[in-house]
This record gives C-alpha cells, sequence and structure tokens, in this order.
C-alpha cells in the first residue's frame, strides 16, 4: 500500500508558545504575559454584557474600536486594521504583503512565529545574523528582498531600535513592505507609527495582549497607509470576514479609554524589569538592554537549560530556546514584585548549589 497521498500534506513544525499550566502556586514568566489586571473598567464592562450584544454579528469591520484606536493615535481611521490578536494581523500581513520570489529578511534571533508563516504560506525567507552585541544592524537590511519584519523592541533579546533605525531600514526599502512589530512597545521603547505618514510601504503592528493585560481576549492592530490597511482587509475579508467579536472589540475601546491605569502598569513593569536586571548582574549573569517587559539573560559559569529544569522543579516557569545561538540564554518576563523575589531567591539557591 502506498501512501503516496501523504506527500501532499503540509511539512511544517508549528510555534510553540509557552505552556499555560494548570494548578496555583507557579510563578508563570515564561509567556511575557502583564502580571497586573486589565482596566478596571474592563471587569465593569464585562460584568454588564447583555445577551443582546451576543445575539448578532458584530460589526464586519470593527469600525467602533479602529474609530477609538485612530483618536488615541491621532490617524485617520482608514490608516487602522483591528484582527484576533497581532499574531493574526501579522498572519494576514504575511499573506497580503510578502508574495515576491525574493526572500523576506528579518533577523536570526527574533519572535518564532515569522519564519513559520513563512513556511505556511510558502514565502521565501533569509535570516540576518544580528551582530555580536545581539543588537539588529539597519545597514544589514539593503540587501534585495521581497519585505523586511523586524520585531522592535526585538524578541527575545528585548533590544529596542531607535526610530532613526527604523527610518534607516524603512528608507533603504521603498520596493518592498516593511512590518514592524510593536509588541513589547509599551514598555519604554519609542513607537515608529509617526513613520507611517513618510512611508507608504510601512506597517506597525500592535497589540492589547502585553501592555494592556490582555492576551486572553486576542485583539491586535496595526497601522499604516490606506493602501496597506485596505489590503489587509481583502485578505480578511477573504478569509473570515468578522474577526473581532462584540465584546472584544467594547472591551479594547474600554481599555483604550482608561491610559492613565495603563501607563501606570508599564511604569511598575519597568520599574521591576529594571530591579531585577541589578540583582542579576550583581550574581554575574550578562543581560541584554531590554526595553520589554521580560529579559534575556545568561551566565558563563551556568548551564541556562540546566537552571530552567531547577526552576520548573521550583514551580517557575521561564522560556528556554533551544537553537545554537540561544542555547545559553533564558528568557525571563517580568512579574510582580513578590515573584521575581521568588524567581530571583530561587536562583541564588542554584548558584550556591554549584559552588558546593
Ligand atoms: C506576543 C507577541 C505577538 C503576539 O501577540 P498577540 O497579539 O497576543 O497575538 C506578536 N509579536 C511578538 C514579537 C510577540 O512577542
Amino acid at each position: 500500500m502506498t501512501q503516496k497521498w501523504k506527500e501532499n500534506i503540509i511539512k511544517i513544525k508549528p510555534y510553540k508558545a509557552g505552556e499555560q499550566p494548570k494548578g496555583d502556586g507557579v510563578i508563570k514568566l515564561n509567556a511575557n504575559e502583564n502580571p497586573y489586571p486589565p482596566a478596571p473598567g474592563v471587569g465593569a464592562l464585562l460584568r454588564g454584557v447583555g445577551s443582546d450584544r451576543l445575539r448578532r454579528y458584530p460589526q464586519i469591520d470593527g469600525a467602533e474600536l479602529r474609530r477609538a484606536l485612530a483618536r488615541e493615535y491621532g490617524l485617520d481611521s482608514a490608516s487602522v486594521f483591528v484582527s484576533n490578536g497581532s499574531d493574526e494581523v501579522l498572519a494576514l500581513a504575511f499573506r497580503g504583503f510578502f508574495n515576491s520570489d525574493k526572500p523576506v529578511l528579518f533577523p536570526s534571533i527574533t519572535y518564532s512565529f515569522y519564519p513559520v508563516w513563512c513556511e505556511l504560506f510558502g514565502i521565501p525567507f533569509r535570516r540576518v545574523a544580528l551582530g555580536p552585541d545581539l543588537r539588529i544592524h539597519p545597514c544589514d537590511y539593503r540587501s534585495e528582498n521581497g519585505g523586511v519584519i523586524i520585531a522592535n523592541p526585538n524578541a527575545p533579546t528585548g533590544i529596542a531600535l531607535d526610530i532613526s533605525e527604523i527610518d534607516e531600514i524603512v528608507s533603504a526599502n521603498t520596493g518592498s513592505v516593511v512590518i514592524v512589530d510593536e509588541a513589547y512597545v509599551d514598555f519604554g521603547a519609542r513607537s515608529s507609527v509617526e513613520l507611517i505618514s513618510k512611508y507608504e510601504n510601512l506597517l506597525i503592528v500592535q497589540t492589547f495582549s502585553k501592555g494592556r493585560s490582555l492576551a486572553g481576549l486576542r485583539l491586535g492592530m496595526a497601522f499604516g497607509s490606506p493602501e496597506l490597511i485596505s489590503v489587509l482587509d481583502t485578505v480578511k475579508n477573504s478569509f473570515n470576514s468578522y474577526p473581532v467579536d462584540s465584546i472584544a472589540s467594547a472591551v479594547g475601546v474600554v481599555s483604550l479609554g482608561e491610559k492613565a491605569y495603563f501607563e501606570m502598569r508599564a511604569r511598575q513593569v519597568i520599574a521591576t524589569r529594571e530591579r531585577v536586571s541589578a540583582a542579576l548582574r550583581k550574581m554575574g549573569f550578562s543581560l541584554t538592554d531590554s526595553a520589554a517587559n521580560f529579559l534575556f539573560i545568561t551566565h558563563a559559569d551556568l548551564s541556562a537549560a540546566e537552571l530552567l529544569e531547577y526552576l520548573r522543579a521550583r514551580g517557575i516557569l521561564v522560556r528556554h530556546f533551544s537553537a545554537p545561538e540561544t542555547e545559553r540564554y533564558l528568557r525571563v518576563s517580568i512579574g510582580t514584585d513578590a515573584e521575581m523575589d521568588g524567581f530571583l531567591s530561587a536562583v541564588s539557591d542554584f548558584l550556591q548549589k554549584g559552588k558546593q
């Protein structure tokens, strides 16, 4: 019996998200989730969601949420797109914008979903090496390509480019679409959103998941020229014309309205990040200069994989990427101060154990 039909089945290794353990008492620092609750108005809204909102289909184009985002970012609604999480925005953007025989460029160390979408959609790609400092160097993005995607701040390094460096990358690539994935921009980096009025081929992607503590809701957005946004609408409407449900849309609008709360939580995460960075440096770790809600840490005297297992046994989850260029590092999300103290004391115990 031949199994020739199997030749026609997609061969792809899917993206693997950080695990979501059941059970209490786990310190979960493996998915870059916000340790703080979403804005208070979100809970109030959800308690009052009536069934009439659910009886009808949602607005076809997410118009209400788009308008709220446009107001918040000082843009025209025609420059705003919304979808189910920025992962879906990115998938639609890859499908819509990366249709060349030339390779799409992205950094060798970055969000590991990018190569997965390329494989899913049959898009050629080339990974561009980071510098030895683990930084993205704009001059490396000048070769012929079918598109460019940069996470800024990058993941899992946390290092941010400044807006002049993003400008340099876009201006060198006016022949293709450049996507800047700003999933972590809320923790101190500067957004490049203002560049969309300068470049019609620039798409900025953001999310409610990290800065606004709404990862479970699945709400992401993109900002770009009306031309790019209408392509995203076309791809979306060729696939599923109702991508953002009524509740998610209403929650998004409420969350945008509570700006002071959102900024207060971001400052809290940043303060914890800086405190934990200093403590880890004192223990002999090297860290990249993170502008995100996670740290990328390594230690000359220890194995990251062993530390990962030790922490796991103590109920502390962090992330390890086993590719050769990242296997000496751990990515540690910033939790509450109490969670981070638990993490630091476990790391300290591990180092003591090694000395005995
Ligand atoms: C978390 C993350 C996303 C996806 O966020 P969602 O909006 O939750 O889908 C996209 N890009 C990067 C770099 C991320 O880390």
